[in-house]
């Protein structure tokens, strides 16, 4: 990326011109707390310009696997200890249903080949190869492909085989949490335009900060999840990232669901008292929030297709 510097010992990543717009001037946003693994605290920077936001001076990719190593990072370690990882498997089932009927309401064409980036533990490639779609998952975290492979029997690739694939070879691509993540934006988007069919559709979700849920608990709001989220999305940016790399926004979908986990979550990094229950009343807020202008969910997903 030309767009970065890396610090002296190559262990932090410096944003000096907006990834999305190239302009040099920021603000200073929020400065969040790393509650899950390092303690540690990051600034968040808005774009003047664009309003993207993004967390300034992150770990690099040599040095950011270490800010996964947490028994509390559920969605790779797959553990089943205490309310909120009960609630989370619970939600989990209720959503992959819903993932699975969404993409058969977009692209009811026909099944084809569905690449799921970033899949962790395989729910969700392995949900749609029960739906008779060919399954292409990758996923960079070892333990995670290893779970996958005993619980659901699934083969789940290592994330630079990607490379390996055809151009136009996919119908779907999909980032569920993941595109937050990534550090190459540009180079992701190129690639997925690049591998997807003329027809063919890239669904991403990801958490958004124009939520409800985001304006309530601001710099603790947990889906900052610095510094392992390294952007930070709107629908204005997520739509504006779109089209920068020849896509064009179908559909954004609320995300019910987020804003209740997400809540509860906020409430316990803060250790509050009764933070089940506070969070929870805060998601419903939230849900109603959102029931009246979807763009206020706490995460959306974005339907895009090719600009032709
Ligand atoms: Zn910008």
């Amino acid at each position: 990326m030309q767009n970065i510097s890396k610090s002296q010992n190559n262990e932090y990543v410096t944003i000096t011109s907006c990834p999305l717009c190239g302009k040099e001037k920021f603000l200073t946003s929020h400065t969040c707390k790393d509650y899950t693994v390092s303690q540690e605290s990051f600034v968040l920077m808005q774009c003047k310009k664009c309003s993207f936001l993004f967390t300034q001076n992150f770990p690099s990719e040599d040095k950011i696997d270490s800010y996964y190593e947490s028994e509390n990072y559920i969605s790779h370690t797959n553990t089943n200890r205490g309310l909120t990882a009960l609630l989370y498997h619970w939600v989990r089932s209720i959503t992959l249903n819903k993932k699975a009927k969404l993409i058969k309401r977009v692209y009811p064409h026909k099944n084809g080949v569905l690449l799921d980036y970033g899949a962790g533990t395989g729910y969700f490639a392995h949900k749609m190869q029960t739906k008779q779609w060919e399954v292409e998952a990758f996923e960079k975290s070892k333990k995670a492909r290893t779970v996958a492979r005993a619980r659901l029997g699934l083969h789940i690739k290592e994330e630079s085989a990607i490379n390996l694939l055809a151009p136009n070879s996919i119908d779907i691509i999909t980032l569920w949490h993941v595109l937050e993540h990534l550090e190459d934006l540009d180079g992701f988007f190129k690639l997925f335009h690049n591998l997807l069919i003329e027809q063919g559709l890239l669904i991403v979700a990801v958490p958004n900060y124009t939520s409800y849920d985001a304006d309530h608990y601001k710099e603790k709001w947990a889906a900052y999840d610095v510094p392992r989220h390294l952007w930070h999305f709107s629908p204005t940016t997520m739509q504006k990232w779109g089209i920068k790399h020849g896509f064009v926004l179908a559909e954004h979908y609320p995300m019910h669901f987020d804003g209740f986990y997400v809540s509860i979550l906020s409430e316990k990094n803060q250790k509050h008292f009764l933070a089940l229950l506070k969070g929870f009343y805060v998601g419903l807020k939230g849900f109603f929030h959102a029931l009246a202008k979807k763009e206020r969910s706490s995460s959306m997903i974005y339907v895009f297709r090719k600009k032709h």
